[in-house]
């Protein structure tokens, strides 16, 4: 099966400043996002999300918010048809040391473990920063920039790119 791998933040869901992500547990869905992905679901892809949540070590939020906000932003999708397949997080910092952390290959990894039938080269990577596209190119995935990175003063939707780029897709 050909993955579409999403980042999350910035990508799927506003992102902001680590700190104000105290207390969140409520997505903001970022414009063309919906569309996006419903899209993307068209085109034959199956959604994987791989998000670091070094936030979760560091203190800020704790693994309950996490998974209350994941819940929650997955309710809002499939409420609009989205399924997801699966979600993959990393909650280490850098002083953990761990394989996960992206652009390190661990979340990437663990998916092909537990869906040994994706098939890389079919598949296709879309996130908003530097970490996912160093991550994407270890695969050899083709890349797909969400321009969304400074919290949304200037955004380049999933929606923008799955149009801009059908021909790739
Ligand atoms: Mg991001
Ligand atoms: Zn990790």
């Amino acid at each position: 099966m050909k993955i579409a791998f999403l980042d999350r933040d910035g990508t799927i869901n506003k992102d902001y400043p680590d700190k104000d992500w105290k207390d969140r547990t409520v997505p903001e869905i970022l414009e063309g996002s919906i569309e996006g992905l419903l899209l993307l679901r068209e085109l034959g892809y199956e959604i994987i999300i791989v998000t670091n949540q070094y936030i979760i070590n560091e203190g800020i939020i704790t693994i309950t918010q996490y998974h209350d906000f994941q819940h929650n932003l997955l309710k809002l999708l499939k409420s609009n048809n989205i399924e997801i397949l699966d979600t993959f997080y990393c909650p280490h910092t850098d002083a953990d040391r761990c394989n996960c952390k992206k652009p390190k290959t661990g979340l990437i990894d663990i998916a092909l473990k537990k869906y040994p039938n994706i098939d890389l080269p079919s598949s296709v990577y879309i996130g908003d920063s530097i970490c996912d596209q160093e991550l994407a190119f270890q695969f050899e995935l083709k890349f797909f920039e969400i321009n969304g990175h400074h919290f949304n003063t200037y955004y380049h939707s999933i929606n923008e790119v799955v149009l801009t780029n059908r021909e790739f897709l």
